[in-house]
């Protein structure tokens, strides 16, 4: 007899919902209940209790093939031993230091490996705590390095909502609007080539056009658009982009937080698409899970913080565990060679799904690395599979400017294997749609 279907969410998962809903902030309840339309307990959430590897398991003790990995900061996956081995050894030596006032070991260990990343000789580093942070401490460097307070960002484009990067937000107007009058006005936005149907050449003729004024500092880009659902934009975009931007006195901000430290098969997708970013940021997979970000620029682009008395720091900026975390995700990554496995076990993915999900419900299959999207007809399909992959142990997000990609993000320790079980369970998903 066919063992019966799990219940999803489970009983313990519906319960402590419930009593999310009462004391969370209202938005998350609003927005589960816009997406599930007519029937919203088609979307009721799971609550995980644990996870292992490339798996969780939720409070109801039903186990998931993890997709998303913590947003695709989990890079080693649940609970690598490694990753432990250093966060107890830091929780029993120093949980916080002093920051920018007196730093701790760690800190000094992991600014000088994160210098090293940067293609510049004697780049330097802003220690931040999240990926908008990031972005933010990026945007000042700009502004410093340059004297001009303009941005020029991408539609589709996702930075992170703090007020900030929120104002170079391309991904929804709906997330700006209500803050639009304490948002710089001084950003102008380009198309991403691939978003909304914009060619390379359509991209670069308004990129050159809003530079030609000389008010732009900054020019922010994602190397690939992540929450804007994977969309890996034609070779030689970056490279452009930055020549572009340095005609015109501008500096390259690459936002790597989604892209960077491994997951789209390289240290950074910028540097391998043969650009020279002024400004990296990272986020997400640095810390493996622990939050931290890092804003590195070369000598030339950090310089203006070395005129005046402007500083960026925060109370648990570069704080300690999230050093010692980022330094045991830079060591397994080079020990397990975790990079170049990705790029190759990326490429073989985004094959073999295009191979394996030829399906009237599928646009696209599109990715690098370990981030990887299948964008399907809608967003009601999305939504609707996505939650038909967690009743077969699949777990995995919906993202896109207009919510129809399954968008992926797994450990980079996730085998062939799994991946191959998660195509033959989507297409079992789609068959039965
Ligand atoms: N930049 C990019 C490219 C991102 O994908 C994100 C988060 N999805 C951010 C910045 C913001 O990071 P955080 O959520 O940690 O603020």
């Amino acid at each position: 007899m066919a063992a019966p279907e799990p219940e999803i969410p489970g009983p313990l998962s519906a319960t402590l919902s419930a009593r999310a809903g009462e004391v969370e902030c209202p938005a998350f309840a609003l927005r589960r209940a816009t997406r599930a339309g007519a029937d919203p307990d088609d979307a009721a959430p799971i609550v995980l209790a644990r996870g292992e590897g490339t798996r969780v398991v939720d409070v109801d003790g039903n186990a998931y093939l993890d997709l998303v990995a913590g947003f695709g900061s989990v890079l080693l996956g649940h609970g690598h031993p490694a990753l432990r081995r250093a966060l107890h050894a830091q929780i029993d030596t120093l949980v916080q230091g002093l920051g920018d006032v007196y730093a701790s070991d760690v800190k000094v260990a992991l600014l000088e490996q994160l210098a090293a990343l940067h293609p510049s000789v004697g780049a330097q580093v802003l220690l931040t705590q999240s990926g908008a942070d990031a972005v933010g401490a990026a945007q000042k460097t700009a502004t410093l390095a340059t004297g001009r307070h303009g941005l020029l960002a991408f539609d589709g484009a996702y930075h992170g909502l703090a007020h900030g990067p929120l104002a170079a937000c391309g991904f929804k107007a709906s997330f700006r609007e209500p803050f639009a009058p304490e948002l710089s006005p001084l950003v102008q936005f380009c198309p991403y080539p691939g978003i909304r149907g914009a060619s390379l050449d359509a991209s670069l003729s308004l990129v050159r056009e809003t530079l030609r004024a000389g008010t732009i500092g900054a020019v922010l880009v994602e190397p690939i658009a992540g929450r804007g659902g994977c969309v890996v934009p034609p070779a030689g975009f970056l490279r452009d982009l930055g020549t572009l931007a340095r005609e015109a006195g501008a500096l390259l901000v690459a936002d790597e937080v989604w892209t960077g430290f491994g997951r789209s098969g390289a240290w950074l997708r910028s540097v391998a698409e043969g650009v020279v970013p002024d400004i990296v940021c990272l986020g997400k997979g640095l810390g493996g899970g622990v939050p931290i970000s890092a804003c590195i620029a070369s000598r030339e682009a950090m310089a203006g913080w070395a005129r005046g008395e402007a500083i960026h720091t925060s109370t648990h900026a570069g704080a300690p565990l999230g050093c010692s975390a980022a330094l045991a995700v830079l060591e397994v990554l080079r020990a397990e060679d975790l990079v170049p496995r990705a790029h190759d076990l990326g490429q073989a993915a985004v094959a073999a799904f295009r191979e394996r999900l030829d399906h009237p419900l599928v646009r696209e299959v599109r990715g690098a690395g370990l981030m990887l999207g299948v964008e399907l007809d809608s967003a009601r399909t999305a939504l609707r599979i996505s939650r038909e992959l967690l009743r077969r142990g699949h777990l995995v997000i919906t993202g896109g400017i207009d919510g129809a990609t399954l968008t992926l993000t797994p450990p980079l320790t996730v085998t062939a294997g799994e991946l191959d079980g998660f195509a033959e369970a989507l297409a079992r998903s789609l068959d039965a749609a």
